[in-house]
């Protein structure tokens, strides 16, 4: 596919897409009715279709007997880690491996004009961001994620909270299982901006940003609180009367969803003229100017709410500027005090 019908490429070989990122449209004026029905089915294929189905997949096929789970132990939780590393690995490995390794679409489509491994940096374990991330993705994060999965598995099982039965809940239980994104989004929103204080910035969320070209690997790369804080998304359905098949989604849509963020091309080229957004963008800008885009796509745009957003456009980048000077010049009035 030729991507300069659809964005543009500058000296450094950095491409960037023409369309402005654009809220859903039931946050747009004037409110449309076919733009809202035209929006469903892109909001549920094929991102939140696939984390429905490896969500009742792992229902099915992996999760333990409820009678197994009333009890903690390590035969069924470090069960559970195999199969999610072994799922990361292959979901987010043959992303890695088509389009950063043979490099399927060159960098057709990529918004930085360099592959990772062009760019070994100190900042990174063995000098390697590829290493680095997946170690930190393997050893660090992925287990947490897994902390999460068997701490909610085994307070539905034993009790501790309602567990809601699709027979007598089926609406409520579709509500909120349609929903789960958007508490995905401001949850992610809420901690990332937490972590975006200075000090636990510098402490927790600085190993994830040292990735500032991400690939694949980079969705997890994570200090263990933030990989904690990220996949506990799943704890809300301990709170909200909920069914531990909707809280796997909720926990798969962080662990699987992370994935969109930093897959560094606009779209993945399927075919000769067919291809799949990635919907990575705003997170992309995330990665390149740090202080804007804090949540995700805008299913709940809080960052627009709190003026962080940036829509990749001349005018976001020219109200982000702005608000950098403001901020650079509270800061020299402080110090100047
Ligand atoms: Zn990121
Ligand atoms: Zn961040």
């Amino acid at each position: 596919m030729d991507d300069l019908k659809f964005g543009s490429r500058n000296k450094r070989g950095d491409w960037a897409p023409a369309a402005r990122l654009e809220l859903p449209p039931f946050w747009r004026k004037p409110f449309s009715l076919p733009k809202v029905l035209a929006w469903i089915p892109e909001y549920l294929w094929p991102w939140n279709a696939f984390h429905m189905a490896t969500a009742l997949a792992w229902w099915v096929f992996v999760v333990p007997d409820v009678e197994v789970m009333r009890t903690l132990g390590w035969g069924w939780a470090l069960w559970l880690y195999a199969v999610n590393a072994a799922a990361i690995f292959v979901f987010y490995g043959a992303v890695e491996l088509f389009w950063y390794v043979k490099k399927k679409q060159g960098t057709r489509f990529k918004y930085n004009g360099k592959f990772p491994a062009e760019q070994p940096s100190d900042v990174f374990w063995f000098k390697s961001q590829n290493i680095d991330n997946f170690l930190r993705s393997f050893f660090v994060s992925i287990p947490l994620w897994t902390l999460v999965q068997v701490l909610f598995l085994h307070a539905f099982a034993a009790g501790y909270v309602p567990w809601l039965s699709w027979s007598d809940n089926w609406l409520w239980l579709g509500v909120l299982t349609l929903i789960s994104p958007a508490i995905h989004e401001v949850h992610f929103f809420l901690i990332h901006r937490l972590i975006h204080v200075p000090i636990l910035y510098k402490w927790v969320h600085s190993v994830h940003h040292n990735s500032v070209n991400p690939s694949p690997w980079s969705s997890l790369s994570m200090h263990p609180v933030e990989a904690f804080l990220y996949h506990a998304v799943a704890f809300w359905h301990l709170v909200i009367p909920s069914n531990p098949i909707v809280a796997l989604f909720q926990l798969h849509v962080a662990g699987f969803g992370a994935v969109n963020g930093h897959i560094g091309f606009d779209k993945l080229e399927l075919t000769e003229d067919r291809a799949l957004d990635s919907h990575a963008y705003a997170h992309y800008l995330h990665h390149k100017y740090f202080e804007v885009n804090y949540g995700g796509d805008g299913l709940i745009p809080l960052d627009k709410w709190f003026g962080y957003w940036h829509d990749g456009s001349k005018e976001g980048e020219a109200r982000m500027n702005a608000r950098f000077q403001k901020k650079k010049a509270r800061m020299n009035a402080k110090s100047g005090a």
